[in-house]
């Protein structure tokens, strides 16, 4: 199947189940797991933090930043569908009773400095205590440039707040600006990566910040579950993803570009602007766009059918899959 659906359906390639095979490892619970300690190591001098902590997932790496940035009571900044807002089951708020304040995401994918200043809450007792910004770089696929994020992280700062960057897909950001990562994560206090989207691990992702920090941060993540035993198999795939996929990250980037030019020539397809390895089309009625779904997957290509549709590219999408993709929308318009 070419599944357009997103960039976490990637499958390990034979060289990554090989290291993945063929990892030292030990308990990471005891620190005992050498392959794991390598990549928090590695992954925190990526990101210009001083130690990171590997985690099953993205959400579970954004919950423990808000439950060690936030007590209870105090409050997070964050975009009204940013994913630490909108796609983590309210865990925030359920699980560390941590207060989201949510505000509209501007069209480039920021939020706006003046929306983020009105709703920082003076120091009284009737608010609940401002204490976090939670950025996501990129969102939607959109990279947030580094002057913004810089301005960003100063209004926080200027307020005794501090900032957080769910980067699941900071990588993608750092290729399309040809930036090392750190050149847009170091000015954050934490950072979360993750290594199962674009860069293509099966699992995992990564929590970097200071020492301190991370240090409390194991004590949560041991509390939600997080604690892993021989968790070198899955270092061991995003080491080598490390080495191995970034760079490529480009490729898809490409590609995604490429599908927005091509589909701008069918007629009954809205195309909107590829961004990194993500674009959006649009078909006339959400009956269309379901039928054309259908259609697509009798013919091995996967889309999240609907109206509105996301287009994901990563490691598992050629070129050629996408030019067959291409034909394979025009011929469903010439048949229906
Ligand atoms: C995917 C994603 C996450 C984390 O998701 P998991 O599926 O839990 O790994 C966090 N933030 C953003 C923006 C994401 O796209």
């Amino acid at each position: 199947m070419i599944d357009f659906r997103s960039d976490t359906v990637t499958r390990p390639t034979a060289a990554m189940r090989t290291v993945m095979a063929n990892a030292e490892v030990g308990d990471d619970v005891y620190g005992d797991d050498p392959s794991v300690n390598a990549l928090e190591e590695k992954m925190a001098h990526l990101t210009g933090k001083e130690t990171a902590m590997l985690v099953p997932s993205g959400t579970q790496s954004n919950l423990i930043a808000l439950l060690t940035h936030c007590g209870r009571g105090d409050e997070y900044i964050v975009g009204q569908n940013y994913h630490t807002y909108l796609y983590e089951s309210g865990g925030a708020a359920s699980l560390g009773s941590i207060v989201p304040q949510p505000i509209p995401v501007e069209a480039d994918g920021s939020l706006d400095l003046n929306k983020i200043t009105a709703v920082i809450k003076p120091h009284d007792v009737h608010y609940a205590r401002s204490k976090l910004l939670s950025l996501e770089n990129t969102h939607s696929g959109k990279v947030l440039s580094n002057n913004y994020l810089k301005a960003a992280i100063a209004l926080a700062r200027s307020h005794q707040m501090a900032a957080h960057l769910d980067g699941a897909r900071v990588f993608n950001a750092a290729v399309a600006q040809q930036l090392a990562v750190h050149e847009i994560t170091a000015p954050f206090d934490t950072v979360s990566v993750c290594c199962s989207k674009g860069l293509g691990a099966p699992i995992g992702s990564l929590l970097c910040g200071p020492r301190d920090f991370i240090l409390q941060a194991r004590r949560w993540r041991k509390m939600v579950g997080g604690g892993m035993r021989q968790a070198g198999i899955i270092a061991a795939a995003i080491d080598y993803a490390l080495d191995h996929h970034v760079e490529r990250l480009a490729q898809d980037h490409a590609i995604a570009l490429s599908l927005q030019h091509e589909l701008s020539q069918i007629a009954e397809l809205k195309v909107e602007a590829a961004h990194t390895n993500m674009l959006y089309i649009e078909f006339a009625s959400q009956e269309i766009g379901l039928r054309a779904g259908s259609y697509l997957r009798e013919r091995g290509i996967l889309i999240s059918a609907g109206k509105r549709v996301r287009l994901v590219t990563h490691l598992d999408i050629t070129t050629n899959d996408a030019e067959n993709f291409v034909q394979a929308v025009k011929q469903f318009f010439h048949t229906s």
